[in-house]
């Protein structure tokens, strides 16, 4: 049997840091390689040695094999883990990996192979005796074509690209006329992501859930299965939140399930750890998706609630050693959480940003009593967000012994993490924790376009909590106002002393009372003549990001940024801009007229930095409300943006192949 001494990853950000942690921790040495855009990157610090390799974007960098064969000549590394995306599901890599001698850490080719294709991945499943999804098993030709399957299978239908991944090259289509465009979108995505634009056609299941299994198998013939994930929130076919275990499965399905993966495992001599992705109907009828013959993105939840690290079997398979554990060794215990952080703005339509995480301190991966909070990460407070990879920053996962008690630590540890300097998602995903829906388990993947049809926006907070907003932003301005004072004269900060002050939330005003006492505050609300005043704790001090704060007991933390006459603060899903003010000066602030935005309607602005690929109208022609103008291309993501109304176009300033800045005019109407 071999030993693998040093393991370089072909991988950057969160995925490289998770595989060096392992290898650090089982004793091997670890080599990082880097494109130019990632020289400062987190996961070449993680690692023993490091190799440039040139380039920028992908193609350039992570996606050559060349470059990566001779990263490991170079320093000696007998083996290479892939991580997820770029070469980790090209069968072309593990050949000529084996070819130079170097171990490959994942699936033998072959099984690569048969599962990257869809089509091909679906009727081997077929023979497998695996359910599959109802549908076309060929490749369609051109968008009459697809018309005339789909108007076979009935609608709605899912157009999708055989090579695609990460939720790109896919669209439904509801009706005939939906299908040319998502035809031509499926394939020119699947083009420029995959360099293949061969497209299928099968049924779209409404409602339905994603729930996966994690398999593991060795090259003696041994295979396993870990349970399921269950990654019904997505948005754009892409995942967003993943639990272990799901809330719908019975264990009699899980077991056909798990069942039915591990025999397409073993139909295609599989080794290594996979996933087989299924799409499951509410009456738990179950359908292969596809399987993925690598490490998934959210294999952390499995390590959770199975105790097993994933990375380490993967590295053990790989030299050749037999499975350390059996079925029966498998046992679930507990429920885990994960929250995709992506760099991306959820009130502008869920548009990625880059920038600078000019701030960035995650809740840190610890053990307090029955809760674990696991943060894996590829950035650090400095990095920057580039276009040129993918827009996850950090996969933050919570561990409980119910999925109540996993949920709320995971609102917990968002309402902590600090991050500043780039759109995040973090204020989305802490919404859909609190979620009713989500917290009885009602999941679909339709759950987030049903939940939020008109995207992501600020709401009120229901009135309790509310409240909770209007004391701590009281409590803190005290806070701010003492240490100042302090500052000054020390004298004055000590004498207690009841301050009215009016808390000014959305324009409205709201009274309170705040008593500074020896350790904390007792906070009156005004108005409300039967309440009882609150007692407010809190350690926290002007600068701080973060505010635990303790209102009659209960503790919960505030995320907090300082502006001129208050401050504005996020909670459990909140956003809320509470100014504090003498009564004088809320009274003034009532008279005062809102700013009103300056009208943008006339022009189509780039909603963020990204490549024009097409424009599908000119100057002079007549657009209808919902008809595509432009295709921007940013994170390897097409956008097709839409007329909002009807109009006119005046003038085109661009063309395509331009690059553009965000609210970069793309067209302007008449
Ligand atoms: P699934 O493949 O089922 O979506 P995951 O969410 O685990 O499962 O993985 C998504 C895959 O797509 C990963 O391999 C990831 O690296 C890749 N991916 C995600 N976003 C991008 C992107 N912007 N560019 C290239 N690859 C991406
Ligand atoms: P990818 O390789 O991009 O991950 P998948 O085939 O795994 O592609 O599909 C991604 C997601 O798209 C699934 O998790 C599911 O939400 C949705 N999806 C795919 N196929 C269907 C289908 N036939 N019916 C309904 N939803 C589907
Ligand atoms: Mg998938």
């Amino acid at each position: 049997m071999k030993t693998l001494s040093k393991i370089l990853v072909a991988n950057r950000g969160e995925i490289a840091c998770r595989v060096f942690a392992t290898a650090r921790r089982l004793g091997i040495a670890t080599v990082a390689i880097y494109s130019d855009a990632d020289a400062n990157a987190l996961h070449v610090k993680h690692a023993d040695e490091s190799v440039a390799i040139g380039g920028v974007t992908a193609a350039e960098s992570y996606l050559q094999i060349d470059k990566v064969i001779q990263a490991c000549k170079k320093t000696g590394a007998d083996a290479v883990h892939p991580g997820y995306g770029f070469l980790s599901e090209q069968p072309d890599f593990p050949k000529q990996l084996e070819a130079a001698g170097i171990t490959f850490i994942g699936p033998s080719p072959d099984a690569i192979q048969a599962m990257g294709d869809k089509i091909t991945s679906k009727k081997l499943s077929a023979d497998a005796g695996v359910n599959t999804v109802p549908g076309y098993m060929g490749i369609i030709e051109n968008a009459e074509h697809c018309q005339t399957i789909a108007d076979e299978i009935g609608y709605p239908v899912m157009i999708k690209a055989s090579a695609g991944g990460g939720g790109k090259g896919m669209r439904i289509a509801w009706n005939a006329n939906e299908v040319v465009e998502g035809f031509e979108r499926s394939a020119s995505e699947a083009k420029s992501s995959f360099g293949d634009d061969r497209i299928f056609v099968e049924k779209f299941i409404t409602d339905p859930r994603h729930i996966e299994i994690q398999v593991l198998a060795d090259k003696h013939g041994n295979c396993i299965y870990l349970g399921e994930r269950e990654c019904s929130i997505q948005r754009r076919n892409q995942k967003v939140i993943e639990e272990a275990p799901s809330p719908f499965l019975d264990e009699a399905t899980r077991t056909a399930m798990g069942e039915q993966a591990v025999a397409l495992s073993k139909a295609v001599n599989y080794s290594s750890a996979g996933t087989v992705e299924f799409i499951v109907d509410r009456d738990k009828n179950f359908y292969f998706l596809e399987m993925n013959t690598r490490l998934q993105v959210e294999h952390p939840v499995t390590e959770l609630i199975t105790g097993v690290d994933l990375v380490e079997q993967m590295i053990n398979v790989a030299a050749g050693q037999p499975l350390s554990l059996t079925q029966k060794d498998v046992v679930l215990d507990g429920w885990a959480m994960e929250s995709r952080l992506y760099a991306e703005d959820p009130k502008r339509n869920f548009l990625p940003s880059i920038g600078r995480l000019v701030r960035y301190r995650p809740p840190s991966t610890d053990t307090t009593g029955d809760t674990i909070v696991r943060c894996d990460t590829g950035v650090e407070e400095g990095s920057e967000i580039s276009m040129y990879y993918d827009p996850m920053i950090a996969k933050l996962c919570t561990w409980n012994t119910t999925r109540a008690a996993a949920i709320d630590d995971m609102c917990d540890a968002l309402d902590k993490f600090e991050l500043d300097g780039v759109g995040n998602n973090l204020q989305f995903l802490s919404a859909i924790m609190q979620h009713e829906r989500f917290r009885a388990g009602r999941l679909t993947t339709a759950f987030i376009d049903e939940e939020y049809p008109d995207g992501f926006s600020d709401t009120d907070p229901p009135a309790e909590l509310l409240k909770r907003f209007i004391v701590t932003a009281a409590a803190l301005s005290q806070v701010n106002e003492g240490f100042y004072r302090q500052g000054k004269n020390r004298m004055l900060s000590a004498e207690s002393q009841a301050d009215s002050v009016v808390v000014r939330v959305s324009r409205t005003n709201y009274p309170v009372v705040v008593k500074t006492l020896d350790e904390g505050f007792e906070i009156l609300s005004a108005g409300e003549s039967n309440d009882q005043p609150v007692i407010l704790t809190t350690e926290w001090l002007p600068g701080q990001q973060v505010a635990e704060v303790t209102i009659n007991g209960q503790t919960s933390a505030f995320q907090v940024f300082k502006h001129a006459t208050g401050f504005e603060l996020w909670h459990a899903g909140y956003q809320l801009k509470a100014q504090v003010l003498s009564e004088r000066k809320a009274q003034l602030a009532s008279l005062m007229l809102e700013k009103v935005p300056q009208d943008m309607s006339k022009y189509l602005l780039c909603p963020m930095p990204g490549l024009i690929v097409a424009l599908n109208v000119k100057e002079g022609d007549k657009v209808e409300a919902g008809q595509p103008l432009a295709v921007v291309e940013a994170m390897k993501m097409e956008n097709v943006l839409q007329a909002q109304k009807s109009g006119v176009v005046a003038k085109l300033p661009v063309s395509v192949g331009d690059s553009l800045q965000v609210d970069e005019v793309i067209m302007e109407f008449e």
